[in-house]
């Protein structure tokens, strides 16, 4: 046991010692500079087995106090070889993200103050920096100005948010009366096979049931196929349903398709639905003007969810929701206890109106850190340059013999696999199943896989700030590698 820890159990029931935290916070620092610095030394993937890094740890928890530089120690050790790096320069899998410098900042910062925005009195800057911060958000992507946002810790949080709001719009009284023992329509949402399964949880949360959520058939390039949309909602109200709502994905999870918002406004329009946007992860592209066009239509959205944790190189946890007319998410959440009624009434926003939850972080401050270090135009030119390095990519595959593209690349995903002439279906599933998990396993490069038209698919997202278009020409010879090695 150190001194100071001696001292901790004689009889010091505070928190750590300001010098003693100024020592461990430097270290600390070094540490994450050195971790930026070298990211590119740790295998992407970790390469452990489920259960591992909790055989590592002890079954109870301690009973004396501990030095910090032990539990650094252990940090170090025990825990670091569990870690994937999201941050490595050769991730690809999923969506690709950075927790940039300037976003970690602002977390360092966030958690020091820990504040709780649940009301304007109890965290005015919060409170008034998101609502300012996401306004610079939604005038980089180019949203009108009637669109207001706020932070959900995830993409799916805040599509549960507008789904909840656009249920509650359809005038069936279940903020007040609830779902069960009523004689209720049988509601329905819709969205395309390819939407991503936040939208189906949503549904499954709100008692709309998973048969509740219609999957609309796609076309050739993976967008939803809005004659079959409007054939499912007139068979639907034929057949007693209540069709409420349509979720529209700009950047689907498996290929980025973008489903054609505007006539799918036209159709919600028509019948008097909500429409939601999942623009999770391709919203951000945006940000480059000559990538605007991907949210044509947009502007005619109920609601629109975008991530700056995915492309927008703030850390996690930080999900933008925009709503047109944001006092209807207000009329379905708000629900004031004594305790939480201010003198400010009215006259201030209160975070926990907009949502389910009433405990809010500063999230806030990590968004505004990036988007001032950065600047519109710094982001947009790293937008472009992820863009850029993925085109490159898809031209590789293009041009390989035995390799193909499985879909078009409007950002910075590509979709691809081997298939060797001859192979049946079958036989290039398991052999691009076999070259993914060969090229994960060196820990030199990490992509995903999807499955498409029944079809297993590699695929390789590009969205680190730290990814050369050396890191993305290794990744495909790795590829190429271990394609001729299985
Ligand atoms: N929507 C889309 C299109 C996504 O790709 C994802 C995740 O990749 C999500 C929603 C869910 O995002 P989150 O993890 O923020 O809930």
């Amino acid at each position: 046991m150190t001194p100071e820890n001696t001292q901790q159990i004689n009889g010091n029931t505070g928190d750590m010692d300001p010098e003693e935290f100024r020592r461990h916070a430097h270290s600390v620092v070094d540490w994450i500079a050195d971790y930026f610095q070298n990211v590119d030394q740790y295998p992407v993937l970790a390469q452990v087995q489920p259960g591992d890094i909790a055989a590592r740890l002890p079954e109870q928890a301690p009973e004396e106090p501990e030095a910090m530089e032990r539990i650094l120690e252990d940090f170090d050790e025990k825990l670091l070889p569990g870690m994937t790096h999201w941050n490595h320069p050769a991730f690809f899998a999923y969506f690709a993200i950075t927790g940039s410098a300037p976003g970690v900042l602002g977390e360092m910062l966030a958690a020091a103050l820990n504040v709780n925005a649940m009301v304007w009195r109890s965290g005015p800057t919060p409170t008034e920096l998101e609502e300012r911060s996401l306004d610079w958000l939604r005038q980089m992507i180019g949203l009108p100005a009637a669109f207001r946002g706020h932070i959900q810790d995830t993409a799916s949080i805040s599509s549960l948010v507008a789904i909840a709001t656009a249920r509650e719009e359809a005038g069936l009284r279940i903020r007040e009366e609830g779902m069960s023992g009523r004689d209720l329509p049988r509601l329905r949402l819709y969205c395309s096979e390819e939407a991503h399964s936040s939208i189906e949880k949503a549904g499954l949360t709100l008692g709309i049931g998973r048969t509740g959520t219609r999957r609309i058939p796609t076309d050739s390039q993976f967008r939803m196929d809005v004659a079959a949309l409007e054939a499912a909602i007139e068979e639907d109200v034929a057949a007693g349903w209540k069709p409420f709502c349509v979720v529209a994905t700009v950047g689907t999870t498996s290929t980025t398709s973008i489903d054609p918002v505007p006539r799918i406004a036209d159709v919600c329009e028509k019948h008097g639905l909500w429409l939601h946007v999942d623009a999770a992860y391709g919203g951000s592209a945006a940000v480059a003007p000559e990538m605007r066009w991907i949210l044509e239509g947009c502007e005619r959205a109920d609601s629109l969810v975008t991530n700056p944790h995915k492309w927008l190189f703030v850390p996690v946890d930080c999900s933008a929701l925009f709503l047109r007319r944001p006092e209807r998410v207000k009329r379905a959440f708000s629900l004031v206890p004594e305790y939480l009624i201010t003198p400010e009434g009215a006259s201030a926003t209160n975070l926990m109106d907009y949502g389910p939850a009433l405990g809010r972080r500063f999230r806030s401050l990590k968004l505004w850190m990036v988007l001032r270090y950065f600047g519109r135009e710094g982001i947009a030119a790293r937008i472009r340059e992820h863009l850029r390095l993925a085109r490159e990519f898809a031209g590789w595959v293009e041009a390989a013999p035995g390799w193909e593209l499985v879909a078009p690349v409007p950002f910075s995903t590509v979709v691809f696999r081997r298939h060797p002439d001859g192979a049946t279906g079958e036989e290039a599933d398991a052999l691009n199943e076999r070259i993914l998990e060969r090229v994960n396993a060196t820990g030199r490069a990490f992509l995903s896989h999807t499955r498409l038209r029944g079809r297993l698919s590699l695929r390789l997202a590009v969205g680190n700030l730290r990814t050369t278009e050396e890191h993305v020409r290794r990744a495909w010879e790795l590829l190429q590698n271990e394609a001729g090695n299985v």
